[in-house]
């Protein structure tokens, strides 16, 4: 059997190509997924849509998470062939994302929504506009789609009058259509105080959400979309990491099917950054969730249960110095998983100095207790090595 160790996913993907079959899954069963990857020439299934809430805009299940992608045809190929969702950010690549976007859709501005986010920071009414109005430039449009606030770790951000009258300005002049949120973290928190909110204001939810997600989130997702949120769901291949314990099959496919088979999510975006990621994942449309997958996700997530972090931050309580683990460990896990060195640094640096994994080198011991039983200190160490 072939490992795919330390390779990146589009190698993985190859070692599924020409690697031997697996005991993992008998005979026809294995030749089937195995041909799913590999089927030559690519033949781009037909658009599968869902309602985006309230939002009325019929997406494609699988959507296109445009974070690490570095060429725009790649995007373009996507567009061409159905894909009518694109999600971005001021922020990723440093702010050439939105650009890649931008060349991706020119000429064909009328086949696609756009979702981009303003920037984590951002707080009063000129920076929320500032952001847009740059966000346009980048993106080369007049107008976005859907315009999200970036990373929201609790209920706060959403009934802020200042944020709901920039929007609306935005709105009225015609440049943001609908309003959403991001979150990571206590995320059931977030969505439940979009429902909350007398005013309804939001329209949809990016939430982290894949196979290991617990019931609190399932809830909270079902909650929102039956009073109308729109739910796009981000972080469903639980982080992406390689792994050999799978022989030749790649979970993404199965991680997929898992988050599309709740029907409260409207689409998936998962990051896609090259052609091989681009077929695995559109091919998913249209696939049901079987028995099989989860024989798959069940191996992939005991290989990986060493490496992930849920984001749930039920551990922070418990350290004195304030470390905000889970967005350390977000960062650590865009070095290990999605392999992008970048994206892990700008998110690693986002964290206070004297909340980072640099406090724990002068900690006598960690205190705080995971509740998926990671190794905490261990994790900080690695990111302090990797990411200071
Ligand atoms: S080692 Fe643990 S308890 Fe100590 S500062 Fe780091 S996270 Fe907090
Ligand atoms: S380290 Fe564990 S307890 Fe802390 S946020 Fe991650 S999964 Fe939750």
């Amino acid at each position: 059997m072939q490992k795919a160790q330390g390779m990146n996913r589009r190698e993985f993907l190859k070692v599924g190509v020409a690697g031997t079959a697996s005991a993992l899954i008998a005979g026809d069963a294995l030749a089937e997924t195995v041909q799913r990857l590999v089927a030559e020439p690519f033949a781009f299934p037909k658009p599968v849509y869902r309602t985006l809430g309230r939002t009325g805009l019929k997406v494609t299940v699988i959507s296109f998470g445009a974070m690490l992608t570095p060429e725009a045809e790649v995007i373009r190929l996507a567009i061409n062939n159905g894909v009518n969702y694109v999600d971005t950010a001021r922020r990723y690549m440093g702010g050439r994302n939105e650009e890649i976007v931008g060349q991706a859709i020119k000429g064909r501005r009328e086949k696609v929504y756009i979702a981009t986010k303003t920037q984590p920071a951002s707080r009063t009414k000129d920076e929320i506009i500032k952001d847009v109005e740059t966000s346009l430039s980048k993106l080369g449009t007049d107008y976005i789609d859907v315009i999200q606030l970036h990373n929201l770790e609790s209920s706060e951000r959403i009934f802020v009058a200042e944020t709901k009258e920039a929007l609306l300005k935005l709105k009225e002049q015609g440049k943001v259509r609908f309003f959403g949120v991001t979150t990571h973290k206590n995320e059931a928190i977030v969505l439940n105080a979009l429902v909350d909110d007398k005013d309804r204001f939001f329209d949809t939810a990016l939430v982290a959400y894949n196979f290991k997600s617990g019931k609190e989130i399932g809830a909270a997702i079902e909650r929102a979309a039956k009073a109308g949120v729109g739910i796009i769901a981000m972080k469903t291949q639980q982080g992406g990491y390689s792994t050999s314990a799978l022989g030749t099959i790649s979970p993404h496919q199965a991680a997929l099917k898992w988050a599309l088979q709740n029907p409260y999510i409207t689409n998936a975006i998962p990051g896609m950054k090259d052609m091989a990621q681009l077929k695995e994942d559109i091919a998913v449309m249209g696939m049901k969730f079987t028995a099989q997958d989860e024989h798959i996700l069940k191996r992939y997530n005991a290989a990986i249960a060493p490496f992930y972090c849920s984001f749930c931050g039920k551990c922070e309580s418990a350290c004195p110095y304030g470390v905000e683990i889970s967005n350390v460990n977000r960062s650590l896990m865009y070095a290990e998983g999605y392999r992008s060195g970048e994206l892990a640094l700008s998110t690693y640096r986002e964290i206070p100095i004297a909340a980072s994994a640099a406090v724990c080198a002068n900690c006598p011991a960690c205190t705080a207790h995971c509740v998926n039983d990671l190794d905490i200190a261990a994790k900080m160490e690695r990111a302090r090595i990797i990411l200071a």
